[in-house]
């Protein structure tokens, strides 16, 4: 493969690597708040990253009020009427979201003539201080001549288990799918055993027991038990107070408790965080929502395996780090264990010639990422830019919740001091507070604010004194 011919050279302000939920947020941003030329590339072949390999059952565990781009609406704002999350906003499922994503880019992007899609592109790195991304289909390289910045949004991919090998062996002849498979099973099974702690696993249990499949036809493997985040306290538009509250619930814990687990405990009495099994400790935690309905169902499934991660299956046992379990080839065995985001060494996210997407506080997706955007058109320098952005690792144990919560923070401070990004946030519809003054006068939230006046300063505080104990 040679690089293109001069004339085959694209030229933009931006390059954007991934037309994901990232890729997609951070060039709203920069549509919304400059006048720059945007080229987005990707090696899938249309926008929406992730969600187009996705399970067919997979919805948002947040509401779709909180997702997508800023300035294009995801879904109505409809309430769900049946099933377990009734009286809850709408979450989109992945046929809505790849739409969304598409018209999206079409509707909205394209048309400014600022955006250029490559899809079935890969990125292929930089050579000779240039950039150069390649066909899929033809195998032709091209050079991209970026006069800003490289937007990398790959930095931290997941993987899910419809396009990465499991961390296992597979013994020829053992029944294995991928999570989105089990709704393609066509002959049935006698049970289903479904490997994996986190939402992909937990989404599975439900909808195989939504589906009839009796819960004692279903073995869970679960390396860890997790916490998970009550979808009461998620809520948008006139559910803002109990949103907010849930806020004033976190301040309180934050500030009475004696050490990280005495802040979860606190918690999970108050119904903000829930876990399957009260019994085990959780030690997982990766933000994900769930409803308390779900859980109930979850608290069905009795056969649950505790021997750690999966080393391999054989066509009659499953051997893992601490022992093995029988199985059997009338057993559909699940695959939900995907690595998930990964945990590189954390760099600025702003740099001369880069944006690296990475997290930087407790929150939303959609909201974290456009706001980056919002921060590199409107911020003057990579240095200011990168003190009101530093990045921080994905969560993953308990701890890290209370570290990306002081981050949220104390990114709020500083952000205080750009009005005009402030006016952003406050404005946003990704934002899910930003909504909250049109209920000042609510009992809930006067009694919250009331909270936060009394605890804030003690609950920082001692929150900073519980990271530095747990290391
Ligand atoms: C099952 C599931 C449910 C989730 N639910 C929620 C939710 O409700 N709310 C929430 O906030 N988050 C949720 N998440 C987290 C999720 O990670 C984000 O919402 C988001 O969709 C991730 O978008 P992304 O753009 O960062 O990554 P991706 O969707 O992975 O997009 C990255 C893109 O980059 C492309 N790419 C990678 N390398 C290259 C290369 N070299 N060249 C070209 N292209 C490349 C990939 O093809 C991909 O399309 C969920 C995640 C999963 C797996």
């Amino acid at each position: 493969m040679k690089l293109a011919a001069s004339g085959d050279v694209v030229e933009t302000d931006y390059l954007v690597v991934g037309a994901g939920a990232a890729g997609m947020a951070f060039t709203d941003a920069l549509l919304m708040h400059s006048d720059a030329t945007v080229t987005l590339v990707d090696r899938r072949h249309a926008p929406g990253g992730h969600w187009l390999d996705a399970y067919p059952f997979v919805r948002l565990h947040q509401p779709s009020a909180f997702y997508g781009v800023d300035s294009v609406p995801l879904g109505n704002d409809a309430i769900e009427r049946s099933g377990l999350n009734v009286g809850f906003h709408e979450m989109a499922g992945p046929d809505e979201l790849r739409a969304y994503y598409d018209r999206v880019m079409q509707q909205h992007f394209l048309p400014t003539g600022r955006v250029r899609f490559l899809p079935c592109t890969d990125y292929a790195g930089t050579e000779g201080g240039s950039h150069r991304i390649v066909s899929r289909l033809t195998g032709s390289a091209r050079e991209v001549r970026v006069r800003r910045k490289l937007v990398d949004t790959t930095y931290m991919e997941g993987a899910i288990p419809a396009t990465s090998k499991p961390s296992f062996e597979v013994a020829p002849g053992v029944r294995f799918v991928p999570a989105g498979g089990v709704a393609g099973i066509e002959d049935g099974a006698q049970r289903y055993c479904v490997i994996g702690a986190g939402k992909t696993a937990l989404d599975t249990c439900v909808w195989l027991l939504g589906q009839g499949v009796p819960p004692d036809n279903i073995h869970w493997i679960k390396p860890r038990e997790a916490w998970w985040l009550n979808r009461r306290y998620h809520q948008p538009h006139d559910m803002l107070p109990d949103f907010y509250a849930g806020g004033g619930l976190q301040m309180q814990a934050m500030a009475r408790a004696s050490s990280i687990d005495d802040m979860f405990a606190r918690l999970e009495a108050d119904g903000f965080f829930l876990r399957v099994d009260p019994a085990v400790p959780a030690t997982m935690l990766h933000g994900a929502i769930v409803s308390e309905a779900e859980v109930e169902q979850l608290r069905r499934i009795r056969d649950v395996v505790r021997l750690g991660r999966v080393r391999r299956i054989e066509r009659d046992r499953i051997v893992l780090d601490e022992g093995e379990v029988p199985t059997d080839e009338d057993t559909v065995h699940v695959h939900c264990a995907a690595q998930g985001l990964r945990h590189p060494p954390l760099r600025p996210v702003f740099e001369a010639d880069r944006v690296t997407v990475q997290p930087t506080a407790w929150g939303f997706y959609s909201f974290q990422i456009e706001l980056l955007g919002v921060v590199e058109a409107l911020v003057g320098s990579d240095d200011e830019k990168n003190r009101l952005c530093p990045p921080i690792a994905y969560w993953d144990r308990p701890a890290d919740y209370l570290s990306a919560y002081l981050a949220l923070l104390a990114g709020e401070r500083a952000r205080a001091a750009y009005p005009a990004v402030a006016a952003w946030a406050k404005g946003s519809r990704l934002n899910p507070l930003g909504g909250l003054g049109k209920y000042r006068e609510d009992a809930r939230v006067l009694a919250t604010k009331e909270v936060f006046k009394q605890v804030a300063s003690v609950a920082v505080a001692n929150a900073g004194r519980m990271v530095a104990v747990a290391g």
